[in-house]
């Protein structure tokens, strides 16, 4: 879009309003950034917008290009993305002072992304990376999903699993639990309570002290064999082409119950070949990875931030593993045929630098990786960036990082969700 928009603000009750005369300032890491150069697209359906407490906005002079800081009463605004869409820039602030130094706001766990007003509509700094009708909530209609939920409830009573599903569905309004009930796409397979890594942002727990809170809550049992196979056929048999995944936002890391896995996806197996089942890993654990996939697995989607050792680290912090297991997974997957993709936590101005784009495809290109998903990191930006090492090399954009991982790597494709072998991007999933 050559047009720039106008700057939008809020005001302490979190209304939102445009500026008459400056544009919207951007963020990439630290820095503010003019936007220029970046892509615009309208709000897109499902997308949230939301004011960002603590900070004062920063637009920029269209004319001068100066940065300008409003004043204490106008705070800064972003929206929220739905699935299929890449963040290109956060939006353009400065944090409050605190009472005293360093307790400034420590925003939510959200993916803020730059936002301005053209012609009346709300535009995002934004690409679309897939198909975001997919997962659009609208095709989980709350009636309908309540109704199956009831159903299979009364059909499965002695199911803990559904049972805990029914409240992901019913209280989280999470799409893969709803799936599972309705029968479509993606359903959910949470089977974990504990984690060999301690991930920064991690939405499922945070230590204590953490400055926020983790948006959900673990499991608290350990399903068995018996109701994962339950679930697992249930969801097949109503499902054309139907994915069945482990790792879920509301437990920890499925592979560290590798046995009990591997016996549902025996016992699947022998009674169906139809679906696919999928799981959600940080893939630390090679041993028991190597397990899940010799009893079957079909597809495998692998969560990182990078493949510099240093910044996985530090966000990652896992007990007992590092970037080299999570690749040897990764490769012991592609070369017996399983589907393997990554869920890529990306950030403008980390993401974008030179160094994590050079690691990231010698990466891919060595652990046989067919599919990227791009996932905008949901963390408050100062508090990540103080987390981790210092970004060194020039600032490529968000946008030049898909064209070069596509470049890159033959075969690659990026997307923003798991798809299945069959519905490739080039093939879509049916919904
Ligand atoms: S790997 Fe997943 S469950 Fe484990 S700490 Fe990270 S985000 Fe949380």
């Amino acid at each position: 879009m050559s047009k720039t928009p106008r700057l939008l603000f809020a005001n302490a009750h979190g209304e939102v309003m445009n500026h008459e005369f400056l544009s919207p300032a951007g963020r990439t890491g630290m820095y503010l950034t003019d936007v220029e150069d970046a892509e615009w697209i309208e709000l897109p359906e499902g997308a949230t917008l939301t004011w960002l407490p603590g900070t004062r906005a920063v637009g920029t002079d269209p004319e001068t290009g100066e940065m300008v800081q409003l004043d204490e009463s106008r705070y800064a605004v972003g929206a929220l993305l739905p699935q299929g869409f890449t963040r290109l820039l956060l939006p353009g602030y400065v944090k409050r002072p605190g009472e005293q130094a360093g307790d400034e706001v420590t925003l939510p766990l959200f993916g803020y992304t730059a936002v301005g007003w053209y012609k009346g509509k709300v535009y995002a700094a934004a690409h679309l990376t897939d198909n975001p009708d997919l997962w659009n909530p609208l095709y989980a209609p709350e009636d309908k999903v309540q109704r199956a939920v009831g159903e299979m409830l009364a059909h499965h009573s002695d199911n803990r699993l559904f049972e805990h599903l029914s409240h992901c569905a019913l209280d989280y309004g999470c799409l893969t639990a709803k799936n599972t009930f309705l029968g479509r796409l993606e359903g959910a397979l949470p089977v974990s309570s504990t984690c060999n890594a301690g991930c920064v942002g991690c939405i499922s727990e945070q230590p204590d002290d953490s400055p926020f809170p983790s948006p959900q809550t673990r499991l608290t049992f350990h399903p068995s064999a018996d109701e994962m196979v339950d679930v697992m056929l249930t969801h097949i048999r109503q499902t054309k082409n139907g994915i069945i995944s482990f790792g879920q936002g509301c437990e920890g890391e499925p592979s560290t119950r590798w046995p009990a896995i591997v016996q549902a996806i025996r016992r699947v197996r022998e009674v169906t070949k139809d679906g696919y089942i999928n799981i959600n890993t940080n893939a630390g654990m090679t041993k028991a990875i190597s397990a899940i996939v010799d009893a079957g697995l079909d597809m495998m989607r692998v969560s990182t931030i990078s493949a510099l050792p240093d910044h996985y680290n530090a966000y990652y912090r896992p007990r007992g593993y590092g970037v080299s297991d999570v690749a040897a997974s990764l490769k012991y997957a592609s070369d017996r045929g399983v589907y393997t993709s990554i869920n890529y936590l990306v950030f403008p101005g980390v993401t974008d630098r030179e160094e994590e784009v050079e690691a990231m495809v010698d990466f891919l290109r060595a652990t046989g990786v067919k599919l990227v998903q791009m996932r905008n990191l949901n963390i408050d930006a100062e508090y990540y960036l103080n987390q981790i090492p210092p970004q060194q090399g020039d600032l490529l954009g968000m946008l030049s990082v898909i064209e070069i991982l596509k470049d890159e790597v033959p075969g690659l494709e990026v997307g923003s969700y798991s798809h299945t072998p069959l519905g490739s991007k080039s093939g879509a999933n049916s919904n």
